[in-house]
């Protein structure tokens, strides 16, 4: 399988990285630590070879499964909302590519990541990048039930669009928590930040417009 062997990193690979990282500077993302990461690692490792400058684009990919990885503008903004302190627990819903993973766990993280799709739970499984980062642990599953036997979680990131916050994965933040997701349909979606105070109460703030591919209930064989 091609994702199984490793590829290489080159200057040139890592100087689009420096203007990808200028790029979303200049976009507002101002957290040095997701932009520390973004430009740590290679993005075009997850996607197939006839890509690689497309890679260092800001934008949205298709990758297998009719899914896609994420624009590098989403990962940073989602990332930087989540106010990642070294150590958190964090859940991801949506594993796709495992870029955002990725960023996550090059940050300090263990990360629980989901994946409602067999095809690319499998596909990440070979991923040879992965062997980097044991602080990832992949899940095939559904989003929307979370992991209780893992939960509480300092953070919960859904990277699909969500038809409404999933009350289970509130349930299973820590008070103190953060939960970033964008909530909608295909007509449009917000991003919105879910915190959970010390006592417990769920205050919801809406922070701009995104399009992300839908949050699906249930597996996919
Ligand atoms: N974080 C990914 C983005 C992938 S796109 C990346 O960095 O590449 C969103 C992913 O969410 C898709 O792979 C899709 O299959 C997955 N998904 C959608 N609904 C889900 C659900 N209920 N549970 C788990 N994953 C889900």
């Amino acid at each position: 399988m091609l994702h199984s062997k490793p590829k290489e990193d080159l200057y040139i690979h890592k100087g689009m990285r420096k203007q990808l990282v200028q790029i979303l500077r200049e976009k507002g993302i101002k957290d040095e630590r997701v932009l520390a990461a973004i430009e740590a690692i290679p993005r075009h490792f997850f996607l197939d070879t006839a890509f690689e400058k497309q890679s260092y684009e800001d934008r949205a990919f298709p990758i297998s499964a009719g899914q896609t990885i994420s624009q590098p503008y989403t990962v940073a903004f989602q990332t930087q909302l989540l106010e990642i302190k070294k150590f958190d627990k964090v859940l991801e819903i949506g594993t796709g590519s495992a870029y955002q993973a990725c960023v996550l766990a090059e940050l300090g993280n263990t990360v629980f990541t989901i994946e409602r799709q067999k095809e690319l739970y499998d596909f990440t499984g070979q991923f040879f990048f992965l062997k980097k980062y044991p602080n990832i642990k992949r899940f095939y599953g559904d989003g929307f039930e979370g992991l209780p036997t893992y939960a509480p979680f300092d953070k919960i990131i859904i990277t699909a669009a969500a038809p409404y916050i999933p009350p289970k994965l509130v349930e299973q933040l820590k008070p103190g928590g953060i939960m970033v997701t964008p909530v909608g349909d295909d007509k449009g979606q917000k991003m919105m930040r879910i915190t959970k105070d010390r006592e417990g109460n769920v205050h919801e703030e809406e922070l701009g417009s995104f399009s992300f591919v839908p949050m699906l209930e249930g597996k996919n064989k």
